[in-house]
């Protein structure tokens, strides 16, 4: 929902994220070192700190599939603008929610982080390098015909 001051739009989000940034990602050979999942659904919480033992039994109980800190409002907004917006998360824990003993540690995270993320890297340049040109998504769509507040760019 846009709040400048004009008339109130509310933009279509059933589908958060972009079908062809999706394709891209899951059409590019991965570095060995990382398994690939399509699809899950993020539960984005307000971070930056862990989830809870109740909090994590929660989003698994919502369907919750990761746990993110900065999925939202960065989908809904890159909807809004009408930009295409894909998510590639990488997973570092198990959260709080695995069994009564374990429980995530800022260590842990940053650990499995250190060990993945040259690899995430290799998969996001292989990825942008390998998006179509957007012009004909149905994300640069998403507002037509809406009456925005704003010019878009
Ligand atoms: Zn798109």
């Amino acid at each position: 929902m846009y709040d400048a001051v004009g008339p109130v739009v509310h933009v279509g989000f059933a589908d958060p994220y972009c079908p062809r940034g999706r394709a891209a990602a899951l059409g590019v050979e991965a570095p060995e070192a990382l398994s690939v999942v399509d699809g899950g659904t993020m539960t984005v919480i307000q971070g930056p700190r862990f989830s809870t033992r109740a909090e994590s039994r929660r989003n698994r109980a919502d369907g919750g599939t990761v746990v993110g800190m900065t999925g939202a409002p960065e989908a809904q907004i890159a909807r809004e603008l009408a930009m295409c917006f894909t998510s590639i998360a990488l997973v570092t824990d198990s959260d709080a929610g695995v069994d009564a003993e374990s429980a995530v540690s800022h260590a842990a995270v940053l650990e499995a982080f250190s060990a993945n993320v040259e690899h995430v890297g290799t998969l996001l340049r292989s990825v942008v390098e390998a998006l179509p040109d957007d012009a004909d998504c149905s994300c640069r769509h998403a507002v037509d015909g809406l009456t925005l507040p704003f010019e878009l760019p």
